[in-house]
């Protein structure tokens, strides 16, 4: 019975660790690919040092977490160990969460968004939703929502990145106010996003729950193409700041029966490069990085029962406050790359991970 509840618990916070592949430019230019992943939950980075008479030698950085996935692991591997048991969680009604996090290049995006031949997480969860809500005659309703938070702002992505306001009610619940709510459970009132128009052709298709999937995850491309495209810069706007996917399931009376989140997280490299060029950069290094400290610190408060979640600290804690209490779960992805030039931001991405347990 303590092993069961010891499995229990260590399903509510779950870290896992993948590495992507070497790409082609990067094969190409000769990068040497230092990590390997021994078993299911190992990962080791092969550091070359120099030693004082200029010899070299190999320092092996070990670490271990719950579950770790190898170049060769596929998104719905990925998905069957991560964000779906969290999906069946959410459908009893459960509030979880599934972070992606790394450096900018590591797979963050490939693991949530993927593109139309992969699909990531977003996509395989969307679709078991509609087939479980499908499977059990179900009247619930899914809503998405979908937005970023660049230096402490939020900006909706399904609505021209119009600028949102999170606030704190009576009872201490966090809404955003004016975040544009889409009901998913029908492909027309995606379309309606999609075209920026109404449509009206919503025969039912017998394969409904494919093109609703299709269609969700054009959607969140497009999304994610605003993302990018919303301002111009050295580094790209999705290396900067957080992309929040938010799923809801309600009940015909509009009481919430579910709710899960996917985050995309800026590139954690921006917290650490202190030897920014200009101001804005430092101010959005500085803002990543205290946003990222306060997400470690409240995921593992969700360990520990005495309880002060440290929340306030960031814009990005304060929005995912339900995340952090009660009978939530918490999967955090950390995307690594393998290449000798990313070794130490891969070392700070797994030290990092390493604390959130
Ligand atoms: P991030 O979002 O962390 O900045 P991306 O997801 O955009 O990184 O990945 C960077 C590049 O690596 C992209 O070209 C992506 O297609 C590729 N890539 C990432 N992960 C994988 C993977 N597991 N398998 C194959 N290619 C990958
Ligand atoms: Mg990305």
């Amino acid at each position: 019975q303590c092993k069961q509840a010891r499995q229990a618990e260590e399903q509510r916070i779950k870290v896992c660790v993948r590495k992507r592949p070497l790409t082609c430019t990067e094969s190409r230019q000769r990068e040497a690919d230092v990590v390997t992943t021994p078993g299911g939950e190992c990962v080791i980075v092969h550091e070359v040092k120099e030693a004082v008479d200029l010899s070299q030698y190999i320092l092996q950085h070990k670490f271990y977490f719950d579950q770790v996935f190898g170049e060769k692991s596929s998104n719905e591997e990925v998905y069957h160990q991560t964000a779906y048991p969290l999906v069946q969680h959410m459908l009893k009604g459960g509030k979880v969460t599934c972070f992606a996090y790394g450096q900018t290049g590591a797979g963050k995006t490939h693991t949530m968004l993927g593109s139309p031949a992969i699909p990531g997480l977003y996509a395989l969860a969307v679709q078991d939703i509609f087939a479980h809500l499908s499977a059990t005659h179900s009247y619930q309703l899914v809503f998405v929502s979908f937005f970023e938070i660049y230096c402490g702002q939020l900006y909706d992505l399904l609505d021209h990145r119009k600028r949102l306001f999170a606030r704190e009610d009576g009872q201490k619940v966090v809404h955003i106010s004016g975040l544009r709510d889409v009901r998913v459970d029908s492909v027309s009132s995606l379309l309606e996003v999609k075209q920026g128009r109404r449509t009206n052709s919503s025969t039912s298709t017998p394969n409904k729950v494919f093109e609703v999937w299709s269609v969700m995850t054009q959607v969140i491309s497009q999304g994610t193409a605003e993302r990018t495209q919303g301002m111009s810069g050295v580094n790209p706007l999705s290396s900067r700041s957080h992309a929040l996917l938010q799923i809801q399931l309600r009940d015909s009376n509009q009481q919430i029966a579910g709710r899960m989140w996917f985050v995309d997280l800026a590139g954690s490299e921006r917290a650490s490069d202190a030897k920014e060029p200009d101001r804005q950069s430092r101010m959005e290094g500085a803002e990543i990085n205290q946003s990222l400290l306060a997400l470690k610190e409240c995921i593992r408060s969700l360990d520990q029962e005495q309880s002060h979640t440290p929340f306030r600290q960031s814009k990005l804690t304060q929005v995912l406050k339900d995340s952090f209490v009660g009978d939530s779960m918490t999967c955090m992805i950390a995307n690594i790359s393998p290449g000798h030039t990313a070794t130490e931001h891969t070392l700070n991405t797994l030290r990092y991970a390493d604390r959130v347990k």
